[in-house]
């Protein structure tokens, strides 16, 4: 897909405020530092189109742009950062919990995981949400260019073993880096492939 507009539309605090045009949707999210602002940037050939937070987690708001005026793409603030949780809940707050729920034209979600890191419980639990709640979602590994192509699999492979423990079927996935656009073009595609408009 051709990036030939991208554009900034509204923050919003409630789903109820976002934009009422039915345009299809895709949200982006994941903990802070995962390389959310700068794969948006990537994606939609912009420098500064989501902005890098100085205060990490404390975005607050459901930011929409509306790409090529004909879908959305909308950057979330993160989900419960705690590390150990005494319910078996994820703690994502009631923005991101509604907006996901009851936004009709969500089309799909991309869920952001740091290829260097290890499987994490919040993540695997938001995961686990959203397939309970039938919200589709992707998986988006980011930052593939700091780990060389052979650890990239391991990496891979030792994810899907432990989404395995959960999941009868992996959810689909794309390996992505901001800094040498790999990825750019399949989630794009993807993009394009489930794009109704
Ligand atoms: P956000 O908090 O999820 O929006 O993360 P940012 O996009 O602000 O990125 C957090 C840090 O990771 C910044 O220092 C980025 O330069 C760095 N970063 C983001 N994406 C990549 C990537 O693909 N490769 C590398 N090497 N660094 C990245």
């Amino acid at each position: 897909m051709l990036i030939k507009s991208a554009k900034f539309l509204i923050s919003a605090t409630d789903y109820k405020k976002c934009p009422k045009q039915p345009l299809p949707e895709y949200a982006f999210i994941g903990r802070s530092n995962v390389g959310k602002s700068s794969l948006i940037n990537m994606l939609t050939n912009h420098s500064h189109l989501a902005k890098t937070s100085g205060k990490p987690g404390k975005t607050q708001t459901i930011n929409h742009f509306i790409i090529n005026e004909n879908w959305y793409l909308v950057d979330l603030p993160g989900y419960g950062y705690a590390k150990t949780s005494k319910s078996k809940k994820v703690e994502l707050g009631t923005i991101i919990e509604t907006y996901l729920k009851f936004r009709e034209n969500l089309t799909c979600v991309f869920v952001l995981i740091d290829i260097r890191h290890e499987a994490l419980y919040n993540d695997l639990q938001f995961m686990e949400w959203l397939g309970e709640n039938e919200i589709p979602f992707i998986i988006i590994f980011t930052k593939a260019d700091k780990l060389s192509p052979s650890q990239i699999h391991i990496a891979v492979e030792k994810y899907k073993s432990t989404l395995l423990e959960s999941w009868e079927e992996l959810p689909q996935y794309f390996v992505t880096s901001s800094e040498t656009r790999q990825g750019r073009e399949e989630v794009l595609n993807f993009i394009e492939r489930t794009n109704t408009s």
